[in-house]
């Protein structure tokens, strides 16, 4: 099946885990502008300097930064039988400017998956997470810890956690979040795109539901995603 997707999602929703399964099991590229915004902070670049402080404040990254860094990498071949966005786009600005880049790239939206959850455990979640400095695998210490304390299973690496993680600058995020990203619901809902997930289930439950919803989209509107 191919599909070009976007969540939607508080940060700690989990958008980037569902995202992630969802880009293995159906092969397609998971795009998130986060670790695009990591990587070019690692960079050293002048745009990894601007991301930095504004990431490191809760806050969104200059929308020209992030429109040039998703026009490159939905160009590239990979991209051609379909991808997963996440973390994109994140206001309305960023929308409007999106609809400008699917025009010249000749491609559309099929659906956009929205998670749902509650405030609380969106903090709780921020505050656990764990992740793996060299193959990118997401733990959270308390939901889905590592079987070694702090040692990735895959790799063997030690596990850090996101100078944005604390709980100061996670209660930042949600802010934003909701300022910014959340009236992006109504915008895909009146394009008919959203689909609305619940969130407050275990990981395998969430994408249990992710794939039969999809399928029902597919069943109800077989232009929309092409088999
Ligand atoms: P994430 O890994 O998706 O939680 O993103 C971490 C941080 O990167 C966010 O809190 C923002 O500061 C920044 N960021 C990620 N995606 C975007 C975007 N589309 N626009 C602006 N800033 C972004």
């Amino acid at each position: 099946m191919s599909i070009r997707a976007l969540f939607l999602g508080g940060p700690g929703s989990g958008k980037g885990t569902q995202a992630s399964i969802l880009s293995k099991t159906m092969n397609i590229p998971h795009i998130d502008t986060g670790s695009l915004l990591r990587t070019e902070i690692a960079s050293c670049s002048e745009n990894g300097l601007i991301a930095k402080k504004q990431i490191d404040n809760g806050q969104l990254v200059p929308y020209q930064i992030v429109a040039s860094m998703i026009k490159c990498r939905l160009n590239k071949p990979d991209c051609a039988n379909g991808f997963i966005l996440d973390g994109f786009p994140r206001s309305l600005e960023q929308a409007e400017g999106f609809e400008k880049i699917l025009k010249e790239l000749n491609i559309k939206i099929d659906v956009v998956l929205n998670i749902n959850i509650s405030e609380d455990i969106l903090i709780a979640r921020m505050a656990y997470r764990k992740s793996c400095p060299t193959c990118g695998e997401k733990y959270n210490t308390r939901l889905k810890p590592p079987k070694q304390d702090n040692i990735c299973d895959n790799c063997n690496s030690s596990l850090i956690q996101r100078s944005d993680d604390s709980e100061e600058t996670a209660i930042k995020r949600i802010e934003t979040y909701k300022k910014e990203t959340e009236p992006l619901i109504t915008y895909y809902n009146d394009q008919n795109l959203i689909v609305n997930i619940d969130g407050n289930q275990s990981i395998e439950d969430i994408f249990k539901d992710i794939l039969s919803l999809l399928k029902e989209e597919k069943n109800n509107d077989n232009k929309k995603i092409k088999a």
